[in-house]
C-alpha cells in the first residue's frame, strides 16, 4: 500500500456512472465450484452430519405430532359424548396418548437445540475459513488485479457475499431437510388417515407448486433488481462522500444530490412494487390455503357424518396437510435462497481460485555480499493489462550501473512511473527484459526483491493508523527500536517525531496526529531506509512539497542515496542536477541521455524542458 499513488477521481459524467452500474448488473456470475465447496465442507463434516441428523429427527417428530394430537383429540371428543355415561375414566384414557405427545415435544426441543447448534458451528467455521482463504488470495493477486477491481467490490465479497453464502447454506440444510421430510412424512400420514381425502388434496399440490413457482420467480427477479438498485444508490453515495474534496472543488453538490435522489427514488419504486407483489402473493395464498382448509372440513365432516372417519382423525389430517402446505411454501422460498447462496458462493470461490501471474514469493535470491545493484532495461515493451492496446513503453533501454544515480525526466504520461513499477515487478514486461546483476527479474524471488532489495519512495506516502514506530518498522518488521530510531535520524525525522506528544508512540494516520506532507515523506524515507536497500527508487518524491519542506527532505534523501543504485523520477529539474546521468523519456522511449550540462548544450528536449520550467518559475515569482 505504501507504494500506491493516491488518485482523486474527478467527477465523471453522470451517464458514465450509471452506465458502469448497468454493466455490472448484466455481468454473469461465474459457475459455482462444487469441488471447492466440498473442500470447504470436509473439515466440518461431523458438524454437518450431526446437524442433518438432528434436523431429520425434528422433522420426523413433527410428522408424528399431528397423529398424536389426533389421538388425544379422539379421547377428548369421545368423553363429550357417550364415554362419561358409560363410567369410563378420562384421566386413565388420556394418559397414554398425552405422555407420547409430551415425549415427542421433549425430543423435538432437544434436537431443535442440537441442529441449530451444530448448524451454526458448521456455518461460522466455513465462513471463517472462506474469509481467511479469500483475504489470503487477495493479498497474492497481481497489481493488475487491483487495477481491474474496485476496493468496494473486494470488500463486498469478503463481507456480504460470504455472509450470504453462509446463511443461505444453513437455511438450505435446515429448511430443506425439514421441508422434504415433512412433506413425505405427512403425505404418508394423511394417506393412512383417509386415502380419499388425501387423493383429493393431492390433486391440488401441482397447482400450488405451479402458481407458487411462477409468482415466486417474478418476486425474486423484482427483489434482485431492488437489491441491485440499493447497491447502485450506495455506490453513488460512497463515491461522492469519499471524494468530497473533489466534489466541493467542482461545486457539484447539487448534481450529486440530484443523482443520488434519482437512484434512491428508483430503489424506492422497486421496493414498493416488491411490497405490492408480496402482498398479493401472501393474500392470495392465504385465501387459497384457507379454501383448502374449508374444503377438508366440509368433506371430512361428511365422512364423519357417515361414520367413515373420527373427529380426531380429521384434526390430524388438517394439521398434517397444513404442515405439507407450509413445507411446500418453504421449499419455494428455499429455491430462491439456493440461487442466492450459490451465486454469492460462486463469486467468493472465483477469487479464491484465482492464481496470480506474478507470484508474491519464490525464486532465486542473490546473496547479500554479491548483490551489486546493476540494473538494465533491455528492449522493454510494455502495456498495462487493463489497456493492452496502449503501448506505454516501446523498446525502452536503460542501464543504471551499481551505485550510480540515474534521473528519468520527460513530459507527464511519458512512462516514467511505469519504469519504476516494472522495477518493483508490479507488472511483467511484455517484450524484452529487466535484469539485476544480469539476472532476469522474472527469475528472482519477488518477496526478496521488494522486501530487501528495492526501496520505493513516492509522492504520496501512506501512513497506517498506528504509531510512528510501527509505521517505520513496516519497512522491515524485524528491526529493533534502535534501528528504527537510527533510520529516523538519517531521514531527518527524529527531531519532529520527538516533539510529538508521545514521541515514537504517537499514533498517526487517519485518526491520529496530523502529519505534514514533508514529515510524512521523511517517515517514508526512514521506512525505506530500514531495509537497507541496494536499489532506491524515488518517484517524484518531493514534487508535492513546498520549497521549505523540500529542502529538508532533499537533505535527508541525499544522505539516503549514498552508496546505492538510485533511479529518480523528477518533475523539478533543479532537484536532479547532481544525478550521474539524466535520461529523457518521451512516449515510452528513451530519447536523450547524458549529464545535465551535456544535455543542456545539446539543445534538445531536455534543454526545452529546462527553458519551460524556468519560464514557469519566473511567472510564479512575478505573480507573488
Ligand atoms: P509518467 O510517470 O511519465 O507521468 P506514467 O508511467 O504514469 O507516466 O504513465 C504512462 C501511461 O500509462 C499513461 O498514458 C497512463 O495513462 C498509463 N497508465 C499509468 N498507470 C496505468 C494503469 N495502472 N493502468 C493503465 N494505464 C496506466
Amino acid at each position: 500500500r505504501a507504494d500506491c499513488k493516491v488518485q482523486i477521481a474527478p467527477p465523471r459524467e453522470v451517464h458514465d456512472r450509471l452506465q458502469g452500474s448497468k454493466e455490472s448488473e448484466e455481468k454473469q456470475d461465474p459457475p459455482f465450484d462444487w469441488l471447492a465447496f466440498w473442500h470447504l465442507l470436509k473439515p466440518q463434516l461431523h458438524n454437518f452430519v450431526l446437524a442433518v441428523v438432528s434436523a431429520m429427527v425434528v422433522s420426523l417428530v413433527n410428522v408424528q405430532v399431528p397423529i398424536l394430537l389426533g389421538e388425544v383429540v379422539n379421547v377428548v371428543a369421545m368423553f363429550t359424548r357417550e364415554a362419561a355415561r358409560e363410567g369410563r375414566n378420562f384421566m386413565q384414557e388420556i394418559y397414554a396418548p398425552s405422555i407420547k405427545l409430551v415425549k415427542c415435544y421433549v425430543v423435538q426441543a432437544v434436537f431443535t437445540f442440537s441442529y441449530i447448534t451444530f448448524l451454526t458451528r458448521m456455518g461460522e467455521r466455513m465462513a471463517d475459513d472462506l474469509r481467511h482463504q479469500l483475504f489470503n488470495s487477495f493479498l497474492k493477486q497481481d497489481i493488475a488485479f487491483y487495477d481491474r477491481h474496485k476496493t468496494g467490490e473486494l470488500v463486498n465479497r469478503l463481507t456480504a457475499d460470504v455472509q450470504d453464502f453462509k446463511s443461505s447454506f444453513k437455511m438450505c440444510i435446515s429448511q430443506g431437510m425439514r421441508s422434504i421430510t415433512q412433506i413425505i412424512g405427512c403425505g404418508v400420514s394423511i394417506y393412512f388417515i383417509s386415502p380419499q381425502l388425501a387423493g383429493v388434496t393431492g390433486l391440488l399440490v401441482p397447482l400450488i407448486i405451479a402458481s407458487g413457482t411462477a409468482l415466486g420467480s417474478l418476486l425474486r427477479s423484482l427483489s434482485r433488481r431492488a437489491q441491485h438498485q440499493v447497491a447502485v444508490a450506495t455506490g453513488v453515495a460512497d463515491e461522492c462522500l469519499s471524494n468530497m474534496r473533489t466534489v466541493r472543488a467542482f461545486a457539484m453538490e447539487e448534481e450529486e444530490t440530484r443523482l443520488f435522489t434519482q437512484e434512491v427514488d428508483r430503489s424506492r419504486q422497486l421496493n414498493e412494487a416488491l411490497g405490492t407483489g408480496i402482498g398479493i402473493f401472501q393474500a392470495g395464498s392465504n385465501l387459497f390455503l384457507n379454501g383448502i382448509v374449508m374444503g377438508i372440513l366440509f368433506a371430512g365432516g361428511h365422512l364423519i357424518a357417515t361414520n367413515e372417519m373420527q373427529a380426531g382423525d380429521l384434526m390430524s389430517f388438517l394439521v398434517a396437510s397444513q404442515t405439507i402446505q407450509k413445507s411446500l411454501a418453504q421449499l419455494g422460498i428455499m429455491f430462491g435462497t439456493y440461487v442466492r447462496g450459490t451465486s454469492a458462493g460462486a463469486r467468493v470461490f472465483e477469487f479464491i481460485n484465482l492464481t496470480p501471474e506474478i507470484p508474491v514469493k519464490g525464486g532465486k535470491i542473490i546473496p547479500y555480499h554479491s548483490l551489486m545493484g546493476n540494473i538494465e532495461f533491455r528492449n522493454v515493451s510494455f502495456a498495462y493489462p487493463t489497456r493492452p492496446d496502449q503501448e506505454v513503453l516501446n523498446n525502452f533501454n536503460l542501464r543504471i550501473p551499481a551505485g550510480r544515480m540515474v534521473a528519468l525526466v520527460g513530459a507527464s504520461g511519458g512512462g516514467k512511473s511505469t519504469v519504476a513499477q516494472l522495477l518493483e515487478r508490479f507488472y511483467d514486461v511484455v517484450r524484452g527484459s529487466i535484469t539485476i546483476d544480469g539476472e532476469d527479474l522474472r527469475t528472482l524471488d519477488p518477496a526478496w526483491l521488494r522486501g530487501r532489495v528495492v526501496g520505493f519512495i513516492n509522492q504520496e506516502p501512506i501512513l497506517f493508523a498506528t504509531t510512528v514506530m510501527e509505521n517505520i518498522r513496516y519497512g522491515f518488521p524485524a528491526a529493533t527500536d534502535e534501528e528504527v530510531i537510527q533510520a529516523a535520524k538519517t531521514a531527518n525525522a527524529h527531531d519532529f517525531i520527538e516533539s510529538f506528544p508521545d514521541g515514537y508512540n504517537t499514533v498517526v494516520g487517519e485518526r491520529g496526529v496530523a502529519v505534514s506532507g514533508g514529515q510524512k515523506q521523511r517517515i517514508a524515507i526512514a521506512r525505506a531506509l530500514l531495509k537497507n536497500p541496494r536499489i532506491l527508487v524515488l518517484d517524484e518524491a518531493t514534487s508535492a512539497l513546498d520549497a521549505e519542506s523540500e529542502a529538508v527532505v532533499q537533505e535527508a534523501l541525499s544522505r539516503t542515496v549514498e552508496g546505492r543504485t538510485v533511479l529518480v523520477i523528477a518533475h523539478r529539474l533543479s532537484t536532479i542536477q547532481n544525478a550521474n546521468v539524466i535520461a529523457v523519456m518521451q512516449h515510452g522511449r528513451l530519447v536523450e541521455i547524458g549529464t545535465h550540462e551535456g544535455l543542456k548544450k545539446m539543445g534538445g528536449i531536455y534543454a526545452d524542458l529546462i527553458r519551460q520550467q524556468q519560464q514557469e518559475e519566473s511567472a510564479n515569482t512575478d505573480n507573488t
